[in-house]
């Protein structure tokens, strides 16, 4: 490695070591040893810390003893010898450390988060990312650091990023100019549903991106805390990332650049630097220099090996998943259908092979330029599909689909699906070129894209006249009911066959999710359906049927055939999957999970807390602290990870005795479950039994639940002990 880099990076992280000794002496001065620091909502203390050196740093004189481990990791300032490979990484690791410290610090003294900036990325944020990464939906993520040399230049390069679905978080600044403010200036939104975040101003902050990387280690990865060497080898080998330096670089960068280095991500800056083509801490490039802006992101792609699956729709507007969450404000609104404002729906089903014309999109009715301007219209899309690998089945799940495709677009939202759509079209949209006609066009393009391997042709109708959207809705409204008929009738006994979900894997590399039809994958997001179609649509992919076999255990529900499967899907880590305890051989959990199941001994039951639930739980943990102990793909029996809707299936944890051991779940979950809640009672034989569970309102703890449960008379107190 370059000499005058390593002498830079050296000089950088003594600097940030300086920079954290200052702020910590000053504020055990002020505050005292005991004062708590750490970041928000995180279960990791000082993620770089708790990864690299497994300490749990709590307090400032904690923070003071791992500032002594950053010293001693730091090369000295001066010597004789040229500055080994090892020098630039023990200097990244130490400035990993300092800022660290020091990012704390300035939480504790609530100079963090910065002005309209993120701040340190909670662990909320790293496991919703983390499915975006494991689905293919974002296949990297780009950290920007400095100033371009103008707004223009700093908004081309971030565009790029996003036509790609990288997510792009931008910090630090040249001078007093800063990528953020330049972004601001050139009209990008910033925010996590466009993908791209401001963390901070300064250099340091770029710790926030930096220990993310770590902490998708220790999260997906199932490593634990001072597992330094597997941690940086996780990122390495699987956290997609990279850093564009742009603008001028000092000592402090340099140093962040280091501990990039270590963590794997390759470093592109637009100045002159001495590359480094290849060493061992990088996959591909190390260090590149690209001055032609316009180059850089492609650049960087190919340096950290980022795969990308392109699609290019011809449209009158920008389309790409960053586009997805953006929303379209009554200001700008020209044109919407559905919601409260129209009758709308969306329908997709299999038809004649021979009678379809591929790619038609016919508009029966008027467009929108007959709309009143923010005016509502009746609108009706109905997509004819048909393939030779198509079944009846998938119909659901490509129609679910529409509604990510539609959103893509720019200045389009979409919302909903079924008959209980709300479609919004942007002034902007409207004004660029954008009718009624490219809704099909988009759907048409992605189905082929997406979804090419079961489907040869797709046909779309617009229907926008009211007598024809009521004729249209008639047929829709009955296949939708023909469709849960059938999903309601599917029951594990009824198939031979149960798929698997190893997507995860990429994360959490021996988590396996066994999906069947009467439990979902702990995501949420692939029902026994989604796993078949997923099947179907990508033969070698990872979903895989995998047949039941011969039964061994069945009130726990393990099966020879997933037994023997989960054996070889989880490196041979994992010997027996109950699809039906959580006490027994549990599944194991990567980090996805909507929900977490947590035994509560003194109840003789179990509760149940979403991840968008913040408060403690009565188990005497928060969501975050529960998913610490439960992912990483290890099996922890008494807790579990599950999907929402498996809380209301007949299988519920029923070797564990089933529904009657719920005592407690949030409120938000209690309203969002109420339906089948209600129904699932009554077939239990308890047709009050919602109201015999408790929520954050009745029991914060577990004395306040007991006496809940008591007073409600709730079964699992009569049921025999869990244990
Ligand atoms: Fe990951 Fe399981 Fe969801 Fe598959 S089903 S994406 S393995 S959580
Ligand atoms: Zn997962």
């Amino acid at each position: 490695m370059s000499e005058i880099v390593v002498k830079l990076a050296v000089q950088g992280a003594h600097q940030a070591f300086r920079l954290a000794e200052e702020k910590v002496a000053a504020a055990r001065a002020d505050l005292g040893e005991g004062a708590r620091i750490g970041f928000p909502e995180t279960a990791f203390y000082l993620p770089a810390a708790y990864a690299l050196l497994g300490l749990e740093a709590r307090t400032l004189s904690d923070g003071a003893s791992l500032l002594a481990e950053a010293k001693k990791l730091l090369p000295p300032l001066s010597s004789d010898r040229p500055p080994p490979l090892g020098d630039a990484v023990n200097a990244g690791l130490s400035t990993l450390l300092s800022e660290e410290v020091l990012m704390a610090v300035r939480y504790l003294r609530k100079e963090e988060p910065q002005e309209s900036c993120n701040g340190f990325f909670t662990d909320t944020i790293l496991r919703t990312l983390g499915i975006m990464l494991v689905d293919g939906r974002m296949p990297g993520v780009a950290a920007i650091l400095g100033a371009a040399p103008d707004p223009a230049t700093a908004s081309g390069i971030v565009r790029e990023f996003q036509k790609k679905n990288i997510l792009v978080v931008v910090g630090g600044s040249v001078g007093k100019v800063s990528v953020i403010d330049q972004l601001k200036e050139a009209g990008v939104d910033l925010g996590w549903d466009n993908y791209v975040v401001p963390f901070g101003r300064d250099t340091p902050s770029v710790v926030y991106a930096l220990n993310f990387a770590l902490r998708a280690a220790l999260t997906f990865g199932g490593l634990k805390k001072g597992q330094r060497s597997e941690c940086l080898a996780y990122c390495k080998e699987r956290v997609n990332a990279c850093v564009i330096a742009l603008g001028a670089l000092d000592e402090l960068k340099v140093a962040n650049a280091a501990a990039a280095l270590v963590l794997g991500c390759p470093v592109i800056a637009d100045t002159d630097v001495p590359e480094i083509l290849s060493s061992p801490l990088t996959v591909h490039e190390s260090l590149i220099s690209v001055k032609n802006h316009s180059e850089i992101a492609a650049r960087a792609i190919t340096a950290r090996g980022i795969k990308i699956k392109v699609k290019e729709i011809p449209l009158p507007v920008p389309y790409a998943a960053a586009f997805e969450g953006e929303r379209v404000r009554k200001e700008d609104l020209r044109a919407q259908a559905g919601s409260k404002y129209s009758k709308a729906f969306e329908y997709l089903f299999q038809g004649d092979l021979g009678k379809i014309a591929d790619g038609r999109v016919s508009l029966h009715g008027p467009d929108l330029d007959a709309v009143a301007p923010a005016g509502s219209f009746p609108l009706g899309i109905v997509v004819r599909v048909a393939g030779r690998k198509m079944e009846k089945d998938f119909e659901s799940i490509l129609e679910r689909q529409v509604h990510t495709f539609i959103n893509g677009a720019m200045g389009v939202m979409h919302m909903g699906q079924r008959d209980m759509v709300w479609l919004r079209i942007g002034k902007k949209a409207f004004a660029s070129g954008f009718r009624l006609r490219h809704l099909g066009e988009i759907v048409v393009a992605r189905l082929h894209n997406d979804f090419g391997a079961i489907i040869d042709k797709a046909e779309v109708e617009i229907f926008t006249l009211p007598a024809d959207v009521e004729r249209e809705i008639k047929s829709a409204k009955a296949a939708y009911a023909a469709r849960d008929a059938r999903v309601a009738g599917m029951t594990d006994e009824s198939v031979e066959t149960f798929y698997s979900c190893t997507l995860c894997q990429s994360f959490a590399p021996n988590h396996v999710c066994i999906i069947s039809p009467e439990r979902l994958g702990l995501c949420g997001a692939y029902n026994w359906l989604d796993g078949k179609a997923a099947h179907e649509i990508n033969p070698r992919g990872p979903n895989q049927p995998v047949a039941k076999g011969k039964t061994v255990e069945p009130a726990i529900g393990q099966w020879e055939g997933i037994n023997a499967f989960v054996d070889e899907a989880s490196h041979r880590a994992l010997k027996r999957f109950s699809i039906y305890s959580m006490l027994v051989d549990p599944m194991t959990s990567c980090g996805c999970f909507e929900c977490i199941l947590a035994v509560i001994p003194e109840a003789n039951g179990v509760m149940a807390v979403n991840r968008e639930f913040t408060a403690i739980t009565p188990c005497g943990m928060d969501f975050v602290t529960l998913a610490g102990m439960v992912g990483g793909g290890v099996q922890t029996p008494g807790f579990l990870g599950v999907g929402r809707l498996y809380l209301t299936s007949k299988k519920f944890i029923s070797g564990d005795g089933g529904l009657r051991r719920l005592v407690w779940l949030t409120k938000e979950l209690k309203e969002f479950l109420r339906e089948d809640l209600i129904k699932r009672g009554q077939e239990i034989g308890i047709p009050g039994f919602i109201d015999m569970i408790a929520d954050e309102t009745v029991a914060a703890d577990s004395a306040s639940l007991l006496e809940f449960l008591k007073k409600a008379h709730h079964p699992a107190l009569s049921l025999p002990p869990l244990f």
